[in-house]
């Protein structure tokens, strides 16, 4: 009997997979084919297994999921595909259906963290424990890098109070303020507030935006297109001259909901044409910042990277980190799912920290989530010698105290 197809394709698009052409173009750049050498763990591989499933010549199968599963979601096939293949999209559609017919289950703490996360001022008050433990220097698991989050005091209300006494007069953006961002790394988020504000950015934070959808994405769980429409509804009617996000991956995924709404702009991105305020360091500071681009920047948002007048605007010395556009194995939460094969990743992308120079060395990127994993090489002992982790706008950062100043730009 002919097996019955159960990957459907999308029917306004009857060569939805068929638009490969196999040229292998996209294996070279694939982290878990370079991992494993295994063409069914490469896009090429995958799509194929999806694509003879979905014509009925191959059965539903136990290994078709397990391949399935194995893929990061790191989009760096995409720009490699000279066929232009929407391998995201496609590998969505794909997870999410195999999450619907239970071929995927996704861990029970990640199915309540999904239903948390859809409740931001329920997820904040949960991890109010989790902010108090980081800010007294406690951090309990590998993947969390030491930070001194506010406990009490949101974004939005630091927003109205930094607005309130600096008075900026430029441009106006709306500040994705993101789930897990807020509730666990919200240090981040008054870092890029007061970055905005010290060049004479109007930021306003739509007080019942949700949490952009990207761990619906990520597990294959419903509810990202409630989320989408949530975000609509607040951000679309602002009249802002762009919306703005600290997190590559909540901003890609933010980027796809406001579509015919909105342009949303990675805030270093933006940043890069304003001529950002320059920090000015000790001469000689022998601190050296090697710098990561997310996946979600690069191959989702497809920026070419962090601008380098930003990148100057630190006042470090920086370099890229070597393979700078290759996935770190984070994922989202791939590193909870797959935890070996982040960890091989992982190991092969940091082992160059062991003999960086600099002293002290910082990994600096753009996406917490990514800053998770790489704190994790230091704490699981892939890196051995002492470095930190930060995000590109804290190297911007004012600081706590800084005064109503007249905005300076490099020329
Ligand atoms: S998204 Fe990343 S891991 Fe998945 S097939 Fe493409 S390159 Fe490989
Ligand atoms: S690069 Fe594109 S067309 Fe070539 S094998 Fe990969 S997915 Fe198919």
């Amino acid at each position: 009997m002919k097996p019955q197809p159960s990957i459907a394709r999308p029917e306004e698009s009857p060569d939805y997979f068929s638009n490969c052409t196999h040229c292998g173009f996209c294996l070279a750049v694939c982290p878990t084919y370079k991992l494993t050498g295994d063409e069914n763990n490469s896009p090429r591989g995958r799509l194929r297994l999806w694509s003879e499933e979905a014509a009925g010549r191959l059965p539903r199968d136990p290994w078709t999921d397990h391949y399935t599963s194995e893929c990061v979601g790191c989009l760096a096939c995409e720009p490699a595909c000279p066929a232009t293949v929407p391998y995201g999209e496609i590998f969505e559609r794909v997870r999410h259906e195999h999450v619907a017919a239970r071929r995927a289950t996704p861990a029970l703490s990640l199915r309540l963290a999904a239903a948390a996360v859809a409740h931001p001022a329920l997820f904040g008050a949960a991890l109010l424990p989790a902010r108090v433990l980081r800010r007294a220097g406690f951090n309990m698991h590998r993947f969390l890098f030491p930070g001194r989050p506010a406990v009490i005091e949101s974004t939005s209300a630091y927003v109205k109070k930094l607005m309130a006494r600096q008075r900026p007069t430029g441009p106006r953006v709306a500040f994705l303020t993101g789930c897990l961002m807020e509730a666990m790394f919200r240090e981040i988020n008054f870092a890029t507030v007061r970055v905005l504000v010290e060049n004479n950015v109007r930021v306003v934070i739509p007080e019942d935006q949700g949490c952009c959808g990207a761990f619906q994405s990520h597990t294959g769980l419903e509810g990202a297109e409630a989320l989408a429409e949530k975000n609509r509804r607040a951000f679309g009617p602002l009249e802002v001259d762009a919306v703005v996000s600290n997190s590559s991956g909540c901003g890609y995924a933010l980027g796809k909901a406001l579509q015919g709404h909105h342009r949303v702009r990675d805030v270093l991105d933006f940043l890069g044409d304003l001529r950002p305020v320059r920090r000015v360091r000790a001469s000689g500071d022998p601190t050296r910042i090697y710098v990561d681009l997310p996946c979600h920047l690069v191959h989702g948002q497809k920026l070419s990277g962090i601008p380098a007048n930003v990148l100057d605007a630190t006042g470090f010395r920086w370099e890229l980190a070597p393979r700078a556009k290759d996935c770190c194995g984070s994922g989202g939460v791939y590193n909870l799912q797959k935890p070996e094969n982040a960890r091989a990743i992982l190991a092969e992308k940091s082992a160059f920290l062991n003999a960086a120079a600099g002293d002290p060395v910082v990994l600096a990127t753009s996406n917490h989530v990514c800053m998770m994993q790489w704190h994790s090489a230091g704490a699981t002992g892939l890196v051995t010698r002492p470095y930190k982790v930060k995000h590109v706008i804290q190297l911007l950062d004012p600081g706590e105290e800084f005064s109503p100043v007249p905005v300076q730009t490099t020329p």
